[in-house]
């Protein structure tokens, strides 16, 4: 069985702006509104349910907190040079300088909707406890409506 939470619906979203390198469009600075969303697989315990997934849901947006009205800087991008007060990004031939403050550091090679899944699947991997029931978690990155970027991953116990 599983849990859908619906970022759109759950109120998880966060606007933001980002680059995607190299992209004859989206190579210029532009922004999108985002909703994060996430699926929770596993069987139903003595309480009838999977989870409490209220917990999942402040985690998630906790996470789109840190990420709203940010540009969204891929630390891993070897353009990017992170100065203290102010971040250099520089690609292709073209500079950016941005307020350390206006910026979301992400460790993360481009700040696309799928490497966004990647990095919001592994903070919850890192900082949600999910009881042992619990299988597998997927998390969705929506670039808007209707179009986004899934990852998932197994749970060991
Ligand atoms: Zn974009």
């Amino acid at each position: 069985m599983r849990l859908e939470i619906d970022g759109w619906s759950s109120k998880i979203t966060f606007s933001a702006t980002h680059i995607i390198p190299g992209h004859y469009k989206c190579g210029r600075l532009h922004g999108h509104d985002y909703a994060i969303n996430a699926t929770i697989f596993g069987s139903v315990g003595g309480e009838g349910v999977i989870m409490d997934f209220i917990s999942v849901k402040e985690f998630l947006r906790k996470v789109a907190a840190e990420l709203d009205h940010k540009v969204l800087i891929p630390l891993r991008d070897e353009g990017v040079n992170d100065k203290g007060d102010s971040v250099h990004y520089c690609l292709k031939g073209k500079e950016y300088l941005f307020p350390a403050e206006d910026c979301a550091l992400l460790d993360v090679g481009v700040a696309s909707a799928e490497e966004l899944a990647n990095f919001v699947l592994g903070r919850v991997a890192e900082e949600v406890h999910f009881p042992d029931n619990v299988t597998r978690i997927e998390i969705g990155v929506d670039e808007g409506e209707g179009q986004g970027a899934w990852t998932g991953m197994e749970l060991g116990k």
